[in-house]
């Protein structure tokens, strides 16, 4: 049997359209995923709406709608987003879908059976004003460990610490800004230390996991890891099945991972297919994509949820991206501060040209801005001059000769080799620096294909030749080649730009078949007639005082 692949990528929040530091995970996995299934790779990608939460109680309450209904309307604009953008995903679930609420609770059930859940009475803070519990996100406060102010009741953004809303200095009621009163309360905790020597010997022993994947969980296994709260005082959310906890839900944490088997189970039974051959079968490798902030739960809580039964594969391998800012700062909706999905599906550039630019920016190894003078710039430096001027060249001048044939292979010229070989190495290059998660490498090996194909065509000049008619063979020789260059370019950069590619690929060839063809005979080959119908410009020049605008606008 061959192996599988199960893609995901960090859950989006049902309750944020997502900006384009956010956006990155999902632009990432997605060219993964594409890479893997050129490769002819089995590969599944999954994603799904994350919609638990204090936040979506809140959000709903001040919409006057039912939770229900809000998350309904909400998972259908983020997933407007990604089809906008060409995310392939096979499938976008929901958290608060019914497979979710059931795996979650036998995955609990599991676990408390073995002894891993304890219960302890604690300190919650209580909004009188507001008449609601403050857990998470509402309450606002200085951190405990680095004395930052700004932390959140579960997590420090300044140092990623987590805590616990009690342990917070002066607290804040993020919604009226009074301050809370403390209540106590008994709720259930995963109990992370007995897990501490499964997890430190899972991490180790897992070769796929460096830098932060690794370094940064087993820095707090040797810290000692506390037990974590996973209950909460809402009604919305997925129901305790315990006595005593029937008016409370799970942390949204506890039950979001979880939402990755559910959309996975979903999509099976949509398609005759049996979710566990993902989940629960050996030759199966489980692969996360997410920001570096969500690396604590993905290394260590959900892991240990994992665990919670022999039959569950844990994940293989993680991804993590660091930050992409805004023009040297952070995106801010509430500062009308930054590009957000839903503008960037309003403003006149097509969904290629921003895949292209944040792919070429990609935070990868360190923090990355956004930049409008470098969005200009990359567009119209890299991808214009290099792969759009190449294929408009091609492609005009075809058009003009008319029918290509094939060309004797024996034919080719000692340069012509070296291009081959050239593009060979680009290839092999481009699929080993994916495998390890340096998309941005990838992309780089892309383009160096298309520059390879430039340079040929600026030096042979099929210009002059298809003039003379004494030259036609020649011609036709220089402008086979020069096609066989630019499918093998376009090919590798379909991943990254896949509407436009594909228009350039099925006029090349159109009974090219892309879902294996890097498996096995690299370069690509081109045994048929061409016949070019069209040329024109891929994508627009941008301009300067579009910039300017531009600027002034976000
Ligand atoms: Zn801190
Ligand atoms: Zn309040």
């Amino acid at each position: 049997m061959t192996k599988k692949h199960l893609v995901t990528s960090a859950l989006p929040y049902i309750n944020n359209i997502p900006h384009l530091g956010n956006f990155i995970p999902l632009l990432r996995s997605d060219i993964y995923t594409r890479i893997l299934k050129l490769q002819g790779e089995n590969v599944l990608y999954i994603c799904a709406t994350d919609e638990s939460g204090t936040r979506t109680e809140i959000e709903a309450e001040k919409k006057q709608m039912t939770e229900e209904k809000y998350c309904k309307i909400m998972h259908k604009k983020i997933k407007d987003i990604l089809i906008w953008f060409n995310i392939g995903v096979d499938y976008f679930g929901r958290t608060s879908s019914k497979s979710n609420h059931e795996l979650t609770k036998e995955i609990f059930l599991d676990l408390h059976k073995q002894g891993y859940i304890c219960e302890k009475e604690i300190t919650l803070l209580y909004c009188p004003n507001c008449k609601r519990y403050l857990p998470d996100s509402y309450v606002e406060g200085i951190c405990p460990f680095c004395k930052k102010p700004g932390a959140k009741g579960d997590q420090c953004d300044n140092c990623s610490k987590f805590i616990n809303p009690e342990e917070l200095i002066d607290p804040k009621c993020k919604l009226c800004g009074q301050t809370p009163v403390i209540k106590k309360d008994k709720h259930l905790f995963l109990d992370l230390p007995k897990f501490s020597g499964k997890l430190k010997k899972y991490i180790e022993g897992n070769r796929n996991f460096r830098g932060i994947e690794k370094n940064l969980p087993l820095a707090w296994i040797k810290d000692g890891l506390e037990p974590r709260c996973i209950s909460r005082n809402l009604s919305w959310g997925v129901k305790i099945p315990l006595e005593g906890y029937e008016n409370k839900v799970f942390y949204v944490w506890f039950d979001a991972p979880i939402g990755y088997i559910a959309a996975t189970k979903d999509y099976c039974d949509k398609n005759n297919l049996d979710y566990k051959d993902y989940w629960q079968n050996k030759n199966s490798e489980i692969i996360h994509f997410m920001g570096k902030d969500n690396v604590p739960f993905h290394t260590i809580i959900w892991p240990a949820e994992l665990m919670s039964s022999k039959k569950w594969n844990l994940p293989s391998r993680i991804y993590s991206n660091e930050f992409l800012n805004y023009e040297k700062g952070k995106f801010s909706k509430s500062n009308n501060r930054g590009v957000f999905c839903d503008d960037v599906m309003k403003l006149s550039y097509n969904s290629d040209t921003w895949r292209f630019y944040l792919a070429s920016v990609l935070p990868e190894g360190k923090d990355s801005d956004f930049e409008w003078q470098e969005f200009m710039e990359k567009i119209n430096n890299e991808l214009i001059a290099n792969y759009a001027n190449f294929t408009y060249r091609i492609t005009s001048i075809a058009k003009r000769f008319g029918q290509i044939e094939p060309i004797d292979k024996g034919k080719l010229s000692k340069k012509e080799k070296d291009i081959s070989n050239k593009i060979k190495e680009n290839i092999s290059n481009y699929l080993n620096e994916n495998i390890k998660g340096n998309i941005k490498e990838s992309l780089r090996n892309a383009l160096n294909v298309s520059s390879l194909g430039n340079q040929y065509f600026q030096e042979n000049k099929p210009w002059e030749l298809i003039k003379d008619e004494s030259k036609k063979e020649e011609a036709n020789h220089v402008l086979w080649f020069s096609f066989l260059i630019l499918l093998n370019a376009s090919v590798l950069l379909y991943p990254f730009m896949p509407a436009k590619t594909k228009e350039i690929i099925e006029q090349i060839d159109s009974s090219f078949n892309m879902s294996n063809c890097l498996k096995e005979k690299i370069p690509l080959e081109l045994e048929k007639n061409i016949l070019l119908r069209e040329a024109k410009p891929l994508f627009k020049k941008i301009e300067e005082k579009e910039i300017e605008e531009l600027k002034k606008r976000f």
